[in-house]
């Protein structure tokens, strides 16, 4: 029976082959979301070894964060350009959980993030949460979680419309601080406790900066960064 089972499933693997979602090979039976080749060979950053690394930099003098980290380095056209769009465009949720577990198993081995209480992932829009269904940095925030021992707080911190304030400024800059504002709901639930807040990808870090700037004014918060991938 158990043989019969396998000729089956490689029988409807061979009428529907499931594809690595980064390189676009057929997987193999004892395969899973991501090919083997691709596990070994996507560019790894090992920024959890370099407390002076390039994201890190970015925030100096501007946000007090404990460590920043990406687990991949971003190209245009590349493999890991391919994973970020499956995980975001063609709902292949797993992937964001299945690099959510790799990037926390490195986390949870370095003593500045595996000390992280709570995950915040940053949140979409709400046109694009509508459409989308889902937001791809809880799913990578979920990942990391299991492998951290820590709590995903999904709510907590939540994206605004622009103030009245901002109605004499500029169409332009306008949009952009529509664009860039975000307040905590539950600030008492995040006192006392090291958040690592989580996005899919970093260039310039001005939307993790402006999710820090309501996060660092909690008594006694620390802060780190974790992304998918770093893009220059
Ligand atoms: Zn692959």
């Amino acid at each position: 029976m158990k043989l019969a089972q396998t000729y089956l499933s490689d029988f409807v693997a061979l009428l529907f082959p499931q594809l690595c979602p980064a390189c676009g090979e057929s997987l193999v039976n004892n395969e899973h979301v991501i090919c083997t080749d691709c596990r070994f060979t996507l560019p790894f950053t090992n920024f959890h070894l370099q407390p002076d690394n390039i994201v890190a930099r970015q925030f100096w003098g501007k946000i007090d964060v404990q460590g920043a980290y990406a687990l991949y380095y971003f190209t245009k056209g590349g493999k890991v350009q391919n994973l970020v769009h499956h995980l975001k465009y063609k709902g292949m949720r797993e992937v964001g959980h299945l690099l959510g577990n790799m990037a926390g198993a490195q986390l949870a081995a370095s003593p500045v993030f595996s000390t992280v209480d709570i995950i915040i992932p940053v949140p979409l829009h709400k046109t694009r949460m509508r459409q989308r269904g889902y937001n791809q940095s809880l799913c990578f925030a979920e990942g990391i979680a299991k492998k951290l021992n820590a709590v995903v707080e999904d709510n907590n911190l939540a994206r605004v419309r622009a103030t009245e304030t901002q109605t004499h400024r500029s169409r332009f800059s306008r949009f952009e601080n529509m664009q860039e504002v975000f307040v905590v709901n539950h600030p008492e639930r995040l006192k006392n406790k090291h958040v690592l807040l989580v996005d899919d990808i970093v260039t310039t870090g001005s939307t993790l900066e402006a999710c820090a700037i309501p996060l660092l004014k909690i008594e006694s918060l620390k802060l780190s960064i974790a992304t998918i991938a770093y893009a220059e």
